[in-house]
């Protein structure tokens, strides 16, 4: 039953933590419909006892009230504010929800998915993610858990090697699950827009390219306008059928292998920075060269973007402020058409790639429970994976689009996602409704 980490009914002293869910609620009927989304995840139940919609929307309001497990969210749906928010006034079992899981279609979900972002899109939500006028597109891969043994048909396996009771070395298989993710990432808001499980000895430029693919199908052209990958994603064949989907790519050169990598060392070294611009309390200086050659595989000239930034940093070491100066440098490859934007300007696009990073792997493992695998089944994981990105993006929608105590600096995301995790206990009853 709900431990509400020791916050009981008498704790609830401020109107925040009475009525943060129920305003989520609301919030997600009355801009997303959500009633009406969530009943269009119908699964292939023939003769449903438990509508579709009310486990569906439990799964949901179960993700965006931290609900670690099928079990703990079993007990929610006795709460009578619960039965009214999704439409059913009986309890759900946890066999219950683990059945429909399986039976769900996770195609409808993402197409769920991508109706959301596009009403964010077309409600003007990602004006402000853009910088300098253009809206760019992380893609990174993420390992959602791993285990000693096979659970179901999709897991992927490697070979590890750990020590015995004697210290001497065993190989064996291990199994896990892993994704690439593409989000839109901006200084307000960023979202995740799709996602793609890696499949057994498959590379991870592979799977990229295959959502990359499908993107371009179910969002067109020009929901974003770039893309920005980390240094595994910096090779000739990615890179080419990447610009020729019609996206220019920047992506991060560390290969010292490469001879471009060279070049670019070679040419600036000792010589004055194109630009040199100020970001926060860094001081950039930028080198910017166009028409180089990366490989032999990629034949169009590219652009190569290098960076140094240079910091103070203040901290406490044994009682005592340090004061150090830091630096850090960058080479990035730039394919496609961005002529008309200075290096500082790649540079900016570049360091959104952290958001996918803090903004999506981290705050999903640390908050949202990703690595908890509430029900290991093949289909089941895709769709409990959606139904948490879905109710990741609509939390994240009330919270900065929505929220005034966000936006004035007076709560936190976390603090503002734990009282609404309280108002379960202490929050009124909203009819959810049917329309
Ligand atoms: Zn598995």
């Amino acid at each position: 039953m709900l431990s509400c980490f020791g916050v009981g009914k008498g704790s609830c002293l401020n109107n925040t933590d009475f009525s943060e869910l129920p305003r989520f609620v609301r919030y997600a009927q009355k801009v997303f419909h959500l009633n009406l989304l969530a009943g269009s995840f119908t699964d292939s139940r023939l003769r449903p006892e438990i509508p579709g919609r009310a486990v569906a929307l439990s799964l949901l309001f179960g993700e965006v009230a931290q609900i670690p497990s099928l079990h703990q969210l079993q007990s929610e749906t006795k709460l009578p504010q619960w039965q009214h928010w999704v439409g059913y006034s009986h309890r759900i079992s946890d066999d219950t929800l683990e059945y429909v899981s399986e039976r769900m279609d996770p195609e409808k979900l993402r197409r769920g998915a991508i109706w959301i972002n596009r009403k964010l899109k077309r409600g003007k939500a990602f004006e402000q993610s853009k910088v300098n006028g253009l809206l760019a597109l992380s893609l990174d891969a993420n390992e959602q858990f791993c285990s000693d043994h096979r659970c179901c048909q999709d897991c992927l396996t490697r070979e590890i090697t750990t020590k015995d009771d004697t210290g001497q070395p065993v190989k064996h298989l291990q199994y896990y699950h892993k994704q690439v993710y593409a989000q839109l990432s901006g200084p307000r808001l960023s979202v995740i827009l799709d996602v793609e499980p890696m499949r057994q000895g498959e590379e991870e430029c592979m799977t990229a390219l295959r959502l990359l693919d499908r993107m371009r199908e179910k969002y067109g052209p020009r929901f974003f306008d770039l893309v920005v990958v980390d240094a595994w994603y910096t090779n000739g064949p990615f890179l080419k059928a990447e610009v020729e989907m019609g996206w220019p790519v920047i992506a991060v050169l560390k290969q010292a292998r490469y001879d471009i990598y060279q070049e670019t060392l070679a040419l600036t070294k000792g010589k004055p920075p194109t630009e040199t611009v100020k970001r926060d309390d860094r001081k950039v200086e930028i080198w910017d060269l166009p028409q180089m050659t990366l490989t032999n595989t990629y034949t169009e000239p590219v652009r190569v973007v290098r960076a140094r930034e240079t910091y103070i940093q203040r901290q406490r070491i044994g009682g005592r402020w340090i004061t150090e100066e830091k630096e850090q440098n960058w080479i990035w490859v730039v394919a496609g058409d961005l002529a008309g934007y200075v290096g500082s300007i790649i540079r900016d696009w570049c360091h959104l790639r952290w958001k996918i990073e803090n903004n999506a792997f981290n705050e999903l493992t640390q908050a949202w429970h990703l690595t908890h695998c509430a029900h290991h089944h093949p289909v089941a994981l895709q769709v409990l994976l959606w139904i948490k990105i879905m109710a990741f993006t609509l939390f994240h929608a009330f919270a900065i689009l929505h929220g005034k105590l966000l936006r004035l600096g007076k709560v936190t995301l976390m603090e503002l996602r734990n009282s609404l995790y309280r108002s379960l206990l202490c929050g009124d009853v909203v009819p959810f409704s049917s329309g």
